[in-house]
């Protein structure tokens, strides 16, 4: 519990220091973009308009980048609404299968019957995308995606431990056989440019998105792994009351308590 709390308090602080950057980047960016943009506007010959778009998407590159560190940073301004996490991932599907390539098999383990979640659609589809990415990269030579949609209860004691409050939460697992990682790697994931990949491979940023993310929306993310067997990324989002049908919910504002069959207590 200590050791959590201690790596809570450093990814907080980390997530300050990164933020304040990344803001004044994004708008130092915001001009350049918009500059670029008016420029291209007078722009004649062939040579400097083969400049400035190159330099239209450095500046894009950079853009995204900060876009990550925000959201690391739970700077970013999310969008949350009310999902089935089934739904969410099924409209995703064809995404996610493409993002595997030839030799990882992918399959889905979703239950008949879920909780809703209120997260951000997008921002969601983009920490499932980061995860498909890893585990792909995780397994070259080909092996097993499993992507697994759960219920669990979260009692006082891992409340206290992970920080966020007890009750229901639905549980999202991606799990691979790919190559692992050492306890020294799993430790540092999701620290902002923390990467093993070579360079111009991995920025770093894809698990301190999924990181910001999924603690902004007031959840909690773990990491499992083991050398030579394979990756477990565990992430818990607050269960928001039956969602069976999201879209039929006359408000946002019902939330109805959650179905008392929620499975496993952790
Ligand atoms: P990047 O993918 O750009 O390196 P990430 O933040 O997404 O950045 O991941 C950081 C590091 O965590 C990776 O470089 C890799 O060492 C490790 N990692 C992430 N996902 C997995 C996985 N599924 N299997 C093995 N290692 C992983």
């Amino acid at each position: 519990a200590q050791a959590a709390l201690f790596q809570a308090q450093k990814m907080e602080t980390v997530g300050q220091l990164t933020g304040g950057i990344a803001h004044d980047f994004n708008n130092l960016l915001t001009i350049i973009v918009n500059s670029l943009d008016l420029l291209t506007r007078n722009v004649s010959g062939p040579r400097e308009t083969r400049l400035i778009e190159g330099a239209q998407r450095a500046a894009q590159r950079g853009a995204q980048l900060t876009q990550q560190l925000l959201a690391f940073s739970r700077r970013q301004p999310l969008q949350p609404a009310r999902h089935n996490p089934n739904s969410l991932i099924e409209g995703f599907e064809t995404v996610l299968r493409r993002a595997c390539g030839e030799l990882v098999r992918m399959s889905l383990a979703l239950p008949s019957h879920v909780s809703a979640i209120n997260v951000d659609g997008a921002q969601f589809e983009a920490a499932l995308l980061n995860l498909v990415v890893n585990a792909r990269d995780a397994m070259p030579d080909g092996g097993e995606l499993m992507i697994t949609v759960a219920e669990a209860m979260v009692n006082d004691k891992r409340s206290a431990i992970w920080n966020i409050p007890a009750g229901p939460y639905v549980v999202l697992t991606v799990q691979d056989t790919g190559i692992g990682m050492t306890k020294e790697v799993a430790e540092r994931v999701f620290e902002p440019f923390f990467t093993t990949k070579e360079i111009g491979k991995g920025t770093g940023l894809g698990l301190s998105q999924v990181y910001g993310f999924i603690t902004q929306s007031g959840g909690h993310i773990e990491v499992g792994s083991e050398p030579g067997k394979g990756t477990t990324i565990t992430m818990l989002l607050p269960a928001h009351g039956d969602g069976q049908d999201p879209r039929e919910e006359p408000s946002s504002e019902t939330v109805r308590p959650a179905r008392d069959t929620a499975g496993t207590v952790l």
